[in-house]
């Protein structure tokens, strides 16, 4: 049994695991990502550190490859990457497989994030899922009947840029106003705290920022909140009850055993589940959030190199 290569193509990082068959990591390796640069610095990257796990005798079954979107499953095309220039209809996994001669298969991070939540974290066991990752972005993956969901182009299950708030003037990078992630998302919290801080300074944020409020993070909201600040905490609650919102429309669409939170946001735990919690069931028919945990998600960093190690095993010879 050959063993097989996951790639996750973050933002900052480039990670890679070789893995056997039964989901062993023999080796792993992580390298600066230099996004920003060009479609050809990244790509000599990401062969680099394919090579760098690649094993030193015998063959590998497949790579697997995890990217931000948008992009194409199917066809393994890099639609478009805000960060890289010149990644637009990018052939990632027909280079690759020239490249390395083997089978290689593409999925967006959230999508490949909720793979490994379902199969390994904390939705191990539930047939159907809903999993949302919350951090600069916020990204989803839907398992229904043990199946990725991921559209007639490939491009579904983007919860993230679900409508909330018609009316709000956070504006999401999409171009809409009042998505899921303009109203939750981390940047999105450090925004929020910014503005009420440019109208009263009574707040903890005020000291953990040293008086800087540009150098506030969701983290610093969160800690604030943790330590009692209304006003981060007020902050938190918002966020918790977009989320609700959100979580409810999903809810009525896909009825999964369980709903996941994943991503840096969510590390404000209770912060922002238990607003969520609450609005889910002050809006929701309760037959469908009853018997249906809203948990955080179990695997760390390494979330979406799993996903990628589990679609490179899916492949079937
Ligand atoms: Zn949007």
């Amino acid at each position: 049994m050959n063993p097989l290569i996951a790639v996750d193509i973050g933002g900052s990082l480039i990670r890679a695991g070789l893995f056997s068959q039964n989901g062993k990591i023999l080796c792993r390796v992580e390298k600066p990502n230099p996004a920003r640069q060009s479609a050809n610095t990244i790509i000599k990257s990401i062969l680099a550190v394919v090579e760098s796990v690649w094993p030193t005798s015998g063959r590998v079954q497949a790579i697997g490859i995890s990217a931000p979107g948008p992009l194409d499953p199917v066809r393994g095309v890099i639609l478009h990457s805000p960060n890289i220039p010149g990644w637009d209809n990018y052939p990632l996994v027909e280079e690759l497989e020239k490249y390395f001669h083997v089978t290689v298969r593409l999925n967006d991070d959230a999508n490949l994030a909720a793979l490994a939540e379902h199969r390994l974290g904390a939705g191990k066991g539930c047939n159907h899922l809903v999993y949302l990752t919350i951090s600069t972005g916020v990204g989803s993956g839907i398992i229904v009947d043990n199946k990725l969901l991921i559209g007639s182009a490939g491009i579904g299950a983007e919860a993230g840029h679900m409508l909330i708030q018609e009316s709000s003037p956070l504006r999401c990078g999409c171009g809409n106003y009042g998505c899921l992630e303009s109203l939750i998302s981390g940047p999105s919290l450090a925004e929020q705290a910014r503005l009420a801080l440019s109208q009263s300074q009574d707040s903890l944020m005020w000291q953990l920022s040293e008086g800087d409020p540009k150098s506030i993070t969701a983290k610093t909201v969160a800690e604030a909140a943790r330590q009692g600040d209304a006003l981060a905490i007020e902050i938190f609650d918002q966020a918790g009850k977009n989320l609700g919102i959100a979580l409810t429309n999903l809810l009525y669409i896909f009825n999964p055993q369980m709903v996941v939170i994943g991503g840096s946001v969510s590390k404000a735990g209770e912060l922002l589940l238990d607003p969520a919690r609450q609005m889910v069931r002050k809006i929701c028919m309760s037959y469908y959030w009853i018997n249906t945990p809203i948990v955080l998600a179990e695997l760390g960093d390494d979330t979406s190199l799993w996903g990628a190690y589990y679609l490179a095993l899916d492949i079937h010879f």
